[in-house]
C-alpha cells in the first residue's frame, strides 16, 4: 500500500502545499522519507480557530443520536479500513503491524464506548419550593485545542477526538508531526460518518508556535495533552493564562514490584512482552522492576534471556516482536542514558547497542543493580530498556515504587491478598495492575498522578472532562 499524500484539514478541506514549510516524515525502520507535511501558517491557524468557533455552535445543539451516529458510524469505517490505517501507522511509527492493529481496533472500542457515554449526560434537579425552579446541567466546555504524541498513533488521536465529539465540543487536533497520516485517517472516518467539517479539524506545525497560538486564542476552552512532563508544564501555564481547564497524560516510569511468592517464569512471559511493546515507547511501560531479593536472580537471567531472544525488525514484517525506535532522538536517549547506567556501577545483561545502520533499531536491554542516582532511574527512559533491583521486603518496595515524581502506571505481582490491597492502597498511581498488564479499557480511566498529569481520558471521566456544570435558579 503507499503512503497517502500528506495535508492538514481544515474546515472540511484538505490543505497541502501552497508555498507553506514542511516537514519530513520519515520510516524510523529504513530512514527514508514518506512523504512532506505541510505546516501551519498563522493564517491557518486562524482559520481553523474560526471554523472551531462555528464548529462548537453547531455541534453543542447535536442530539446524543447524532454524536453517538457520528461514533458508531466512524468505529465501523475504522473496522473496514483496519489494515490500511495499521500499515500507515507502522511505516510512520515503527511499531509491528500486530500492535498497529490492536491499536486500531481499540480505536473502534473506544468510539463505541463513547457513543453510549453521548447518551448518558445526565443533569439534575433539585428540591425546591412549589413554583421554582433549580436544575444542574452539564454542557459542552467549548472548543478544544488537543495535542497528540507519535507512540500510539492512531490511539492518542481517536482519544483527542472522541471525548470532544461524545461531549458536544468542536476539537482541532494537533496530532505529531511524525506520524500525521494515521491521525488524518481516524478524523476521515469520523467526517466520512457525518461528523460537520466545522467539528474537527487537523492541523500540523512547529509545535510551540501552533500551541502558543491556539492557546492564546479565547476561542479555545480546553487543552488536552499527551507528551512528556516538560512540555506539560509549559503547556499548562499557557493554559492558566486564561483558565482554560486542561487534561494532561504526561510522562511516567513504570514501578514494576515483583514479591518472592510469585510463579516467577508465568510474571516474565507476561512482563516481558509487555516491557518490548512498541520498543518501550509507551507512558504507562512498565520499566523498574523492584524485586524481592529471594527471586532476584532468577527473574534478571529469566528476563535477559527472553529480551536476548526477541526478533527485532521492520514492523511490516509480520516475523518481527519489537520494531525500530520512532525516531533518531530516542536511540540517542538510549544511549546516553545506559551509558550513564554502567559508568555508574549499574550492570548491562543484554542489548544496550544500536542495530545496523539502518532506521533507527535499538537491542532490547537489561540493566540491573543501578545505583537510585543514575539518571535512567529518575527520568523516563521511554525506549526498550528494563532496571531490575532488589529489595528486601514490602516496605522498601513500595518506597522505591513511590520515590520519584511520577505517578501513571504501576504493576505489583503477589500471591498475597492482604499485601494487594495494601499495595493497591499505598502505591501513588493513577492506574495500578496486580497480576496483570491489562490496566486499560474504554470503560476505565486513563491517567496519572503527580507529575504524570491530571484529567482522565477514556471511561465516562473522558467525555465528563469536556464538560462543565451549570446551575439555573428559577424564582
Ligand atoms: P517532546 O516532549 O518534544 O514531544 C512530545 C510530544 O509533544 C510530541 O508529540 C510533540 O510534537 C509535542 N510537543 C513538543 N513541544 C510542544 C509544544 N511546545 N507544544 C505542543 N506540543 C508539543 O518529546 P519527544 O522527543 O517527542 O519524546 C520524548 C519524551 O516525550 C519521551 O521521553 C516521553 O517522556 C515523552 N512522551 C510521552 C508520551 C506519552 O504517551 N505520555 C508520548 C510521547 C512522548
Amino acid at each position: 500500500m503507499a503512503y497517502p499524500e500528506l495535508c492538514m484539514i481544515i474546515d472540511g478541506e484538505r490543505v497541502t502545499g501552497g508555498g507553506r514549510r514542511t516537514h519530513a516524515v520519515v520510516n524510523p525502520a529504513t530512514g527514508e522519507t514518506l512523504g512532506e507535511l505541510p505546516l501551519a501558517s498563522a493564517a491557518d491557524l486562524d482559520r481553523a480557530l474560526e471554523t472551531a468557533a462555528r464548529g462548537f455552535r453547531i455541534w453543542r445543539d447535536s442530539t446524543p443520536q447524532q454524536r453517538a451516529a457520528v461514533l458508531q458510524g466512524a468505529a465501523r469505517l475504522m473496522l473496514e479500513r483496519q489494515e490500511d490505517i495499521a500499515r500507515v501507522a507502522t511505516m510512520e511509527e515503527g511499531k509491528t503491524i500486530g500492535e498497529a492493529r490492536i491499536e486500531v481496533l481499540m480505536n473502534v472500542g473506544l468510539f463505541n464506548f463513547y457513543a453510549g457515554e453521548a447518551a448518558r449526560l445526565y443533569g439534575r434537579s433539585l428540591v425546591r419550593p412549589a413554583g421554582t425552579r433549580s436544575t444542574v446541567t452539564w454542557e459542552p466546555v467549548g472548543p478544544v485545542a488537543a495535542f497528540a504524541p507519535w507512540n500510539f498513533p492512531i490511539g492518542n488521536p481517536g482519544r483527542k477526538l472522541g471525548a470532544p465529539i461524545a461531549a458536544g465540543c468542536s476539537v482541532i487536533l494537533k496530532s505529531a508531526e511524525e506520524t500525521p497520516a494515521s491521525a488524518i485517517a481516524v478524523l476521515q472516518c469520523l467526517l466520512d460518518a457525518g461528523l460537520p467539517k466545522e467539528v474537527a479539524q487537523a492541523v500540523f506545525g512547529v509545535p510551540d508556535e501552533v500551541s502558543r497560538h491556539l492557546l492564546g486564542s479565547p476561542v479555545i476552552r480546553k487543552l488536552s495533552f499527551t507528551g512528556s512532563t516538560v512540555i506539560g508544564k509549559h503547556l499548562a501555564k499557557l493554559a492558566a493564562e486564561d483558565m482554560k481547564r486542561t487534561t494532561m497524560e504526561l510522562g511516567g516510569h513504570g514501578p514494576v514490584l515483583v514479591f518472592d511468592d510469585v510463579d516467577v517464569d508465568q510474571v516474565l512471559d507476561t512482563m516481558v512482552p509487555a516491557k518490548f511493546r512498541n520498543a518501550g515507547q509507551v507512558c504507562v511501560s512498565p520499566t523498574r522492576f523492584i524485586v524481592q531479593e529471594d527471586v532476584f536472580d532468577r527473574f534478571r537471567q529469566g528476563f535477559a534471556e527472553r529480551a536476548a531472544r526477541l526478533v527485532v525488525g521492520d514492523g511490516l514484517d509480520p516475523a518481527s516482536q519489537m520494531g525500530p525506535m520512532a525516531n533518531p532522538r530516542r536511540p540517542d536517549a538510549m544511549e546516553r542514558l545506559i551509558g550513564d547506567a554502567v559508568a555508574r556501577g549499574g550492570k548491562l545483561h543484554t542489548g544496550g547497542e544500536r542495530i545496523g545502520n539502518r532506521g533507527f533499531f535499538y537491542r532490547p536491554t537489561l540493566l540491573s543493580e543501578v545505583p537510585l542516582d543514575a539518571d535512567i532511574l529518575n527520568e523516563e527512559p521511554f525506549g526498550p530498556v528494563a532496571i531490575a533491583n532488589p529489595f528486601a521486603n514490602e516496605e522498601a518496595m513500595i518506597a522505591e515504587a513511590n520515590r520519584l515524581p511520577y505517578g501513571l502506571a504501576a504493576y505489583a505481582w503477589t500471591q498475597d491478598a492482604k499485601r494487594q490491597r495494601r499495595l493497591a492502597r499505598e502505591v501513588e498511581s493513577g492506574m495500578v495492575g496486580i497480576n496483570t498488564t491489562m490496566i486499560g479499557g474504554a470503560d476505565a480511566p486513563f491517567g496519572g498522578v503527580k507529575w504524570s498529569g491530571h484529567g482522565s481520558e477514556d471511561g465516562p471521566e473522558g467525555v465528563q472532562a469536556c464538560l462543565v456544570v451549570k446551575a439555573v435558579h428559577e424564582g
